[in-house]
């Protein structure tokens, strides 16, 4: 998605330890035009499939998926959260994330009665590194019994595992950029 590409290279940073900050549009301050224009092009991507929910997890997955979701046909976001909270009081689906970003494991949790086996469910996040927070959440969509539509992801490091696990594994896998090396300061991106 050459729009998303460009704004990478306007504003992205390269930081220590193969971490791109998009503080300025995406992880922080958001753009929402830019996200209407995300969320439009999942939705062409993924146009052959009658998507009913989709997940996200919290916190920068949200944002992203609420504005998706009003180009598909203002399906519900269900976003995973990731502390045991007292408002969780019903059945939990849960799993097990390790963090990439933050180098710790944590549960991520859904209510049972928000994913249910009818569903058709597109996962959404904003990037994809090693593939740890997709696994966690298909994991989710599975122990639902629901079926799984495909990733939605806006930025994947392709420089990292997580793309190639995720599509060896047979599932469907839309990265709206898809960055193939970071040099110093240089981001290159796949064709
Ligand atoms: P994974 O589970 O694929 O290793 O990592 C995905 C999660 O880690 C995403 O939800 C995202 O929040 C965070 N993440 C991984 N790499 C980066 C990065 O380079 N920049 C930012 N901002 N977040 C990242």
């Amino acid at each position: 998605m050459e729009l998303l590409k460009q704004r990478i290279l306007k504003d992205g940073k390269v930081k220590e330890g193969n971490i791109l900050k998009v503080d300025s549009f995406l992880n922080h301050q958001m753009d929402i035009r830019l996200l209407e224009a995300v969320g439009e092009e999942f939705a062409r991507r993924f146009s052959d499939q009658k998507i009913t929910k989709i997940l996200t997890i919290e916190a920068s997955g949200i944002g992203i998926a609420a504005i998706a979701a009003q180009y598909f046909d203002y399906v519900p976001v269900i976003f995973a959260k990731k502390t045991c909270s007292k408002n969780l009081d019903g059945v939990l689906l849960t799993s097990e994330v390790r963090s990439f970003t933050k180098g710790i494991t944590y549960q991520i949790q859904v209510e049972k009665q928000f994913l249910v086996p009818e569903d058709n469910v597109l996962i959404i996040d904003d990037f994809l590194a090693k593939g740890q927070a997709l696994l966690g959440l298909s994991d989710l969509v599975e122990q639902a019994g629901a079926a799984l539509a495909g990733c939605g992801i806006v930025i994947e490091k392709g420089f990292q595992e997580g793309g190639k696990m995720i599509r060896e594994k047979g599932i469907r896998l839309e990265s709206l950029a898809v960055i193939e090396s970071v040099s110093g300061c240089r981001i290159l991106f796949r064709e």
